[in-house]
């Protein structure tokens, strides 16, 4: 009997790349990509990935239903995916040195959210940091859950030296006696005394978070006191300084998985982002290397450098310099405003956000100020170098009275310059 060959039939959908299937899509992704490689980007709360890390959120693990957890799944066929979990796990404990590790959040609020609904019932107190003063919409913005389902109090700044006022936390903690104290901070420049928050909060028997969202990468490095040895909970970010996938991480004490882990699923989520905690794999992996210890350390030097040249060059800057990777510029003194400022410097090819500075008497669509990081454009190669000829395109932009276009336009030209000698995915 002759034996019939079978032609394997592949569906058209596994074959077709975007680019034919979404012709439309891929252009809009064709022009991020570009708007990527040609900007100077500041954003304190944004990096670039790895390679490894896109290909690793890109996966076919996104496929997979894996409700649950490794070996207590509620769906067959998560043996591989348990592996990808469980590597994500051990490789997050190993860097943080951390007793337990949910890598479920798919976001920093939702790893924040999960906190709040394993520690607290409704109604019980929290003391974060003001929003407009460095803290975070989940550190009990009015509108947000957290102001909506718990009872928030505040602390905030010193005015004379803009850090923040450990005895004002103190003497807050005392008045309100709340459950949880929330350490951690979208926009405040300087080391935060993760020690100190911990003596507060066991002298009046309450918990402590801290929200590393932003300073991941440093703590990861050991550039910045470590907070997941004096906490209760941690919570994170993956893709700020951490140079991961846009997610979540909870790191807590052993005693308090149980309620962690229910909070997270069934509480707050359904199945897991497989293709997304393989990315965080991924991340942790890169994050324990030498080289990105140096890049850390790069950072941190390259927000010296800028925050030096910028006041040489007149800007006035909050707490009067920077710790760690990002400084908040007060613009009052130079006649613009955040808003202002942003749009100026977004013309010359550089990004950052307009940011409340503290006691700010402008509205926060306006502001005062703006919040300007170095994560980015050091992932990217920025050095010193980079640094100072960034502060002059900035200088320029920022006090120019009426900048004409042909001005601008040159000073384009030299963020372009910069750029083109450091490339951005060239795989891409
Ligand atoms: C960015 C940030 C978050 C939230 O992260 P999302 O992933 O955007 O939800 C939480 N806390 C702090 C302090 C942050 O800076």
């Amino acid at each position: 009997m002759a034996r019939s060959k079978v032609e394997p039939k592949t569906q058209s959908e596994f074959r077709q790349p975007l680019k034919e299937a979404d012709p439309d899509l891929a252009g809009l992704l064709h022009k991020e990509l570009a708007r990527q490689r040609h900007t100077i980007e500041l954003i304190a709360s944004e990096n670039f990935t790895s390679r490894a890390v896109l290909e690793a959120g890109a996966s076919v693990l996104t496929n997979k239903y894996a409700e649950g957890y490794p070996g207590a799944r509620y769906y067959g066929g998560c043996e591989v995916v348990d592996e990808v979990e469980n590597l994500a796990i051990d490789r997050c404990k190993q860097l943080f040195g951390a007793e337990h590790v949910n890598v479920q959040p798919h976001s920093g609020s939702t790893a924040n959210q999960a906190v709040y609904f394993a520690e607290l019932a409704m109604g019980d107190g929290i003391l974060a940091m003001k929003l407009d003063q460095g803290g975070h919409l989940t550190h009990g913005m009015k509108i947000n859950f957290s102001g909506r389902l718990y009872h928030v109090h505040s602390y905030g700044l010193d005015r004379e030296t803009g850090r923040i006022d450990y005895e004002e936390v103190e003497r807050l903690a005392r008045e309100h006696q709340p459950r949880l104290i929330v350490a951690g901070a979208s926009a405040y420049p300087r080391e935060i005394d993760f020690a100190r928050f911990a003596g507060i909060a066991a002298s009046i028997g309450a918990r402590l978070m801290v929200d590393m969202a932003h300073i991941a990468g440093l703590v990861a490095a050991g550039l910045h006191p470590d907070p997941v040895a004096v906490s209760d909970y941690v919570t994170t970010t993956t893709h700020k300084t951490l140079a991961g996938p846009r997610s979540g991480v909870i790191i807590c004490r052993q005693k308090y998985a149980k309620a962690i882990d229910k909070a997270i699923f069934p509480g707050l989520q359904g199945g897991p982002l497989v293709h997304i905690i393989a990315a965080k794999a991924a991340c942790f992996k890169l994050a324990a290397t030498a080289e990105f210890r140096r890049r850390q350390q790069q950072t941190i030097a390259n927000a010296a450098r800028l925050a030096q040249r910028l006041q040489e060059g007149g800007i006035q800057l909050i707490s009067g310099g920077t710790d760690n990777h990002l400084m908040l510029a007060d613009l009052t003194n130079i006649g613009i405003t955040g808003i202002e400022a942003e749009n100026r410097l977004e013309e010359v090819g550089i990004t950052v956000n307009k940011n409340a500075v503290p006691f700010d008497p402008l509205p926060p669509t306006v502001t005062s100020g703006i919040r300007i990081g170095t994560p980015a454009v050091t992932s990217r190669g920025f050095e010193e170098p980079e640094m100072d000829e960034v502060a002059e395109i900035m200088l320029a932009a920022l006090h120019a009275g009426a900048i004409t276009a042909a001005g601008e336009k040159a000073l384009k030209r030299r963020a372009d310059e910069l750029l083109a000698g450091f490339p951005l995915y060239p795989h891409l």
